[in-house]
């Protein structure tokens, strides 16, 4: 008979959120998949267990995918683990769940620590509808048609940043959303230091520019009010301003126009056109 295939959620920074199920399934595993065998072999060993771990990440994941699935059909029930939080939410174990289901091995997510759904819990921002956007690209181009994709989104949307990015994500997402449009920053969630910031995007950009960002963070950024004209953003500036020059006007006189038209400075048009 088969075995299963088990997702189980880690801590995100507090080791108090293994509840006893979680302990229980780690305990019962054949085998452990984990994204992070080094981060995966300190928890059992703050649990004592003892069992055989291999690795299964992104770089890894057809090849580690096809070799578990054979096992579980074998009849090894397996316990698939990320470094924090649950496997499969911007993390790996999408495509394993895929692989097993394509098989008929049965899955079973077991409850616990997600990033995305304790910020959201905590933002005060309206939590009946929302969309989980991850992480955005470091494409620029990718970056920017995500960004533009959800300007009409007039649900709560849910990020993920890395600190060394937040600053340059808070500054395009005030490019896109206008600074008027409410955010929760919450950042270290169940640790410690654990801080939520209830502002705005201009207030979330003033704030992490006096004091460099620090930690983990998730970004619950409101949605657009229904009847919410989109606001005009530096990039829709630029774009009209690129329409005027190939339209045949000259740089300068574009530049001027949509000054004009819109109330972006000058100056600041003219040196994002030579940028662009
Ligand atoms: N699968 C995980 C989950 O369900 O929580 C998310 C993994 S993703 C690779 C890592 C991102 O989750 C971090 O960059 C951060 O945005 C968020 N995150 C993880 N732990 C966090 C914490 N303690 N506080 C705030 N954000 C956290």
């Amino acid at each position: 008979m088969a075995g299963r295939l088990y997702l189980v959620p880690t801590p995100i920074g507090n080791l108090g959120d293994l509840s006893p199920r979680i302990c229980q399934t780690l305990e019962s595993a054949d085998f452990i998949a984990a994204e992070d065998t080094r981060v995966t072999r300190k928890l059992l060993s703050h649990l004592e267990l003892h069992k055989p771990l291999i690795s299964y990440h992104e770089h890894n994941k057809r090849e580690s995918g096809e070799g578990i699935v054979k096992r579980i059909a074998a009849g090894e029930t397996c316990v698939l683990v990320s470094d924090a939080g649950t496997p499969a939410i911007s993390d790996p174990g999408e495509d394993l769940v895929r692989l097993c289901a394509e098989a008929n091995i049965e899955v079973c997510a077991i409850c616990g620590p997600c990033a995305a759904i304790t910020a959201l819990a905590v933002s005060g921002l309206p939590t009946g509808r929302f969309t989980f956007e991850g992480f955005l690209s470091t494409n620029q181009k990718n970056r920017r048609e995500h960004l533009l994709s959800l300007r009409r989104e007039t649900r709560t949307m849910i990020f993920y940043e890395a600190p060394h990015k937040l600053l340059s994500t808070l500054q395009d997402l005030e490019e896109t959303f206008g600074g008027e449009r409410r955010i929760a920053l919450c950042r270290e969630l169940t640790k410690l230091h654990e801080e939520i910031l209830r502002t705005t995007l201009s207030g979330a950009n003033a704030h992490y520019a006096e004091q460099p960002p620090r930690g983990e963070f998730v970004l619950i950024l409101e949605g657009a009010k229904e009847d919410e004209p989109a606001p005009l953003t530096q990039k829709d500036a630029i774009a009209l301003v690129e329409k005027l020059i190939g339209e045949g006007i000259s740089k300068k006189d574009a530049v001027k126009q949509v000054a004009a038209d819109t109330g972006f400075p000058k100056n600041e048009l003219y040196s994002a056109v030579m940028k662009a």
